[in-house]
């Protein structure tokens, strides 16, 4: 089974997302790729809601025309990338709401994340719900996660950032409380509905406490337990700019190596057997949507 390069990006977002610096561009990620060793590199702005990109001032476009306008981006880069390139998007879910992503727009992508847990990032999609304790967050972290893995697209999926609880207070706490019987129920899962699971900055950033190594000791008991029941992976620095990129997927590497995450464990991406890019029809492997195979 063909699985995508060990040394692997797939998380990493333009200027198209609200999130990012202004300057910020495909060109900004490109030059940066054979330092960080890297084989592979996906691009995954935000997929979103209409009614988030009206209070932005963008009327009249969908989500998915939006976020096309990287696909033209990068096509001035057809053949001078220096790593092969996909195209992909980060698909909001909110609790008890439909995806931003409808199922039979998904084709337009290579592949997609799914952003199960931007709960403190969108308060106003939670408005309804008391999540004023950590047991009361962690329950719909874990609820969340639980729907991303029912969804399914007609393309590879992942779940971007699994199980972080985003700018939540009591990560530490929230991320630890979670038990071992949760977390297996979690990916075995996730591992039966064939959803990559990502290896997150979430490992080095500061919302947990850190090793020696700067790598989470939380986090890790996370991606060992999504080992032992059989996931696959890919990583995601979920860069929004150079210096998130720059220098870190040596720590994603360094924690991959640390579960004894390897090569043999990465996603399969291409052999979905419903990527609906097999232009001939057939069940045959095919190449990615957008770029060159690796
Ligand atoms: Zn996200
Ligand atoms: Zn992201």
């Amino acid at each position: 089974m063909k699985t995508i390069p060990f040394h692997n990006d797939l998380h990493v977002h333009t200027n198209l997302s609200f999130c990012a610096p202004s300057d910020v561009t495909a060109a900004t990620y490109l030059p940066l790729c054979r330092e960080e060793g890297l084989s592979l590199l996906g691009f995954t702005n935000h997929l979103y809601h209409a009614r988030h990109l009206e209070k932005r001032g963008l009327t009249d476009i969908t989500g998915v025309a939006y976020a096309l306008r990287l696909r033209e981006e990068l096509e001035h880069f057809r053949d001078t990338a220096p790593v092969p390139i996909l195209f992909g998007c980060e698909v909001e879910h909110f609790y008890n709401q439909g995806p931003s992503l409808a199922v039979e727009d998904a084709s337009e992508f290579d592949y997609v994340l799914i952003a199960a847990s931007h709960i403190l990032n969108f308060p106003g999609e939670y408005i309804n719900y008391d999540l004023s304790t950590p047991e009361k967050l962690r329950k719909m972290v874990i609820d969340q996660f639980v729907r991303a893995c029912e969804l399914e697209y007609p393309v590879p999926t992942g779940i971007c950032h699994p199980l972080y609880p985003i700018l939540s207070p009591w990560e530490q706490e929230i991320v630890d409380g979670i038990t071992d019987s949760q977390l297996e129920e979690c990916f075995k899962l996730a591992a039966e509905k064939n959803k990559s699971i990502e290896i997150h900055a979430c490992i080095y950033r500061s919302g947990t406490q850190r090793d020696a190594e700067g790598i989470s000791p939380s986090y890790l008991r996370m991606l060992s337990a999504a080992k032992a029941c059989g996931c696959k992976f890919h990583f995601g620095s979920d860069a929004h700019k150079a210096d998130a990129f720059r220098g870190k997927h040596k720590l994603l590497l360094r924690a991959a190596e640390r579960v004894g995450i390897t090569e043999a464990d990465m996603w399969p991406l291409l052999d979905e057997k419903k990527h609906p890019t097999k232009l001939d029809g057939s069940d045959a492997c095919v190449e990615p949507l957008y770029f060159k195979e690796w």
